[in-house]
């Protein structure tokens, strides 16, 4: 049994910080937090990910896309997929209907105009679905999400009681990188981990994952954040050790959302 092992990266820049605080324009040194991602984090996780030859996925807003096209030149050299991730990152709780609507289109088309490709999958860039997420997603022709928290495994999206076609790749807070790295001293309560526990918290998540059948390893990441040397020693650590593990595939979330889609659909076709 190998257990897949789907390796992403929201690329949020300057729009991590600029949708949070509508005064940042005149916050250099707030931004510049954003900056350091495509900058400096980026290329040293693809120089990582390229000595071990491990395809991954980004989520990155279109405002990030259009103001960074090296970085997005970078990363499709690699090989890695590019997915929906809004487009100004702002909130879409708070964005209303029209509003959400927009950065649906909006980052759509520069996914596609940078990549000649359309995207396959969304993450919602405010760690929650408004109510009109899901049928946005559909009318975009979006096949994959990466939202939720409830499960290990993949499985099809419910839109209130209609199970949709989308397939669900959920992750958890656990198996990110911002609850444990994510500072700035303007965000109140917040600390920094040892870059060892984060590695622990890893691998010991590993460790049980892999040995339950039908499920998958995801991690979440930004390169502003895991992009420095003492974090990116801690994602180094988990890679070698699920590598020696000797059952791990390393994925891009559309390849495995393509190997569970018609499992799933036959399985809600045979219950209904
Ligand atoms: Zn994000």
């Amino acid at each position: 049994m190998t257990t897949p092992v789907l390796l992403t990266f929201d690329l949020d820049a300057e729009q991590l910080w600029s949708a949070r605080d509508p005064e940042s324009a005149n916050k250099p040194v707030w931004l510049s937090q954003g900056t350091y991602g495509p900058n400096v984090g980026l290329p040293r996780i693809l120089r990582l990910l390229g000595r071990y030859d491990i395809p991954v996925t980004f989520f990155i807003p279109g405002m990030v896309i259009e103001n960074h096209p090296r970085a997005i030149e970078s990363i499709l050299e690699a090989g890695h997929e590019i997915e929906h991730h809004s487009h100004t990152h702002t909130w879409s709780d708070g964005l209303g209907a029209e509003g959400e609507l927009e950065e649906f289109e909006l980052g759509y088309e520069a996914i596609v105009r940078a990549t000649g490709r359309k995207p396959r999958g969304w993450r919602s860039p405010a760690g929650e679905l408004t109510p009109n997420s899901i049928a946005y997603m559909e009318r975009f022709g979006l096949d994959f999400s990466s939202n939720l928290f409830d499960s290990d495994s993949a499985h099809l999206l419910a839109d209130r009681d209609r199970v949709t076609d989308i397939v669900e790749l959920p992750f958890a807070w656990v198996l990110d990188d911002a609850p444990f790295f994510l500072y700035s001293n303007r965000l109140p309560g917040r600390t920094m981990s040892a870059p060892s526990a984060v590695a622990e918290s890893w691998i010991r998540e590993w460790d049980g994952i892999s040995t339950e059948p039908g499920t998958h390893f995801m991690l979440a990441m930004h390169p502003q954040v895991i992009g420095r040397h003492s974090r990116l020693w801690a994602l180094e650590q988990t890679l070698t050790h699920i590598m020696e593990s000797g059952n791990a595939e390393f994925l891009r979330c559309s390849a495995y959302a393509d190997r569970m889609r018609p499992l799933l659909l036959e399985e809600r076709n045979g219950q209904s």
